[in-house]
């Protein structure tokens, strides 16, 4: 766990980058270290946020590994479904740090999980990795400048764009991937068909690293022949969904998957390559427009 970098007072740091929860002297945290230890889990050796379960032995283990542990890693005793509700209040009482690296967040339990959750130094790759050859990692403070600099080709600063494919309508096979910045969140909007594979064009959208916890936003898709939509457009297909958060995202940097293997991609819509060629202008390109909108704010406790 990242003690080094955390700052106490009276010298509280002026950097409006280090966010301290509330002041904490030097031997107030020296005294909370020793406790914070004991939240350790023996498995991941993550701190254990509630619901903290432990053996018969009064072993703590987190809620995680508890699911994939048929007995207690430290004892070898059976399993229990026996919840350990002094650290659960100590959790509450006591400092931790943020678990990302470089970060110097020191907040108490419930604290600590909110701010983890919208903390910049949450580690990303790159979201356009996959598909620029980009090897870029970096975290979700640093993110936007490498957009700008190496993908401002893919880097759309506006949730409401008409896009155009050229040439879908005598394409075997494309994919397409842009990112979007929308009210201070980053989105990942990707699609792509394969005829040799099957008929379908995948359509999908995510939120770039833990996404915004508050808010929760939806996006739409439309096709029409021509854009803006007229009165007498006779054709149009509108689609609309919510954004995931926490999704199956290949630009997080899952520590529980071996080495560089990702998560599987994950989509929202199917369509038939056939119905979209409906839509196809008489040039053969597929035009559509893309809108994110907020939806609403979410109770970050439920
Ligand atoms: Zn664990
Ligand atoms: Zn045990
Ligand atoms: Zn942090
Ligand atoms: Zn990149």
């Amino acid at each position: 766990m990242a003690f080094s970098n955390v700052q106490f007072e009276p010298n509280l740091c002026s950097d409006p980058n280090i966010q301290i929860a509330y002041p904490i002297t030097e031997t107030e945290w020296k005294l909370e270290k020793n406790v914070l230890r004991e939240f350790e889990c023996p498995v991941c050796v993550n701190y254990a946020n509630p619901p903290i379960m432990m053996c018969l032995n009064s072993h703590i283990i987190c809620i995680d590994c508890w699911k994939k542990c048929q007995v207690c890693p430290t004892c070898r005793a059976p399993k229990t479904f026996t919840r350990a509700f002094v650290m659960e209040k100590l959790h509450s009482l006591i400092n931790f740090p943020c678990k990302w690296e470089g970060c110097s967040y020191l907040g108490t339990g419930i604290k600590t999980n909110m701010h983890e959750m919208l903390c910049n130094f949450f580690p990303v790759r790159c979201p356009l990795g996959d598909c620029h050859s980009c090897s870029w990692a970096g975290n979700m403070g640093t993110i936007m400048g490498h957009l700008t600099s190496s993908h401002n080709r893919n880097f759309i600063h506006a949730n409401h764009v008409v896009l155009k494919s050229k040439l879908f309508a005598i394409s075997r096979k494309k994919d397409y991937t842009v990112i979007f910045k929308y009210k201070g969140s980053l989105f990942k909007f990707y699609w792509n068909f394969n005829l040799a594979i099957d008929s379908k064009v995948r359509f999908g959208m995510i939120a770039i690293g833990n996404g915004n916890p508050i808010v929760m936003f939806s996006y739409s898709l439309m096709f029409a022949k021509r854009f803006p939509i007229s009165n007498d457009c006779r054709k149009l297909r509108i689609m609309k969904t919510q954004v995931k958060k926490n999704p199956a995202d290949c630009s997080v940097i899952d520590r529980s998957l071996p080495g560089n293997s990702r998560r599987p991609i994950f989509y929202n819509f199917e369509i038939n390559y056939d119905d979209l060629l409906a839509f196809c202008e008489r040039s053969l390109d597929l035009k559509y427009q893309v809108s994110i909108e907020y939806s609403h704010l979410t109770n970050v406790w439920s």
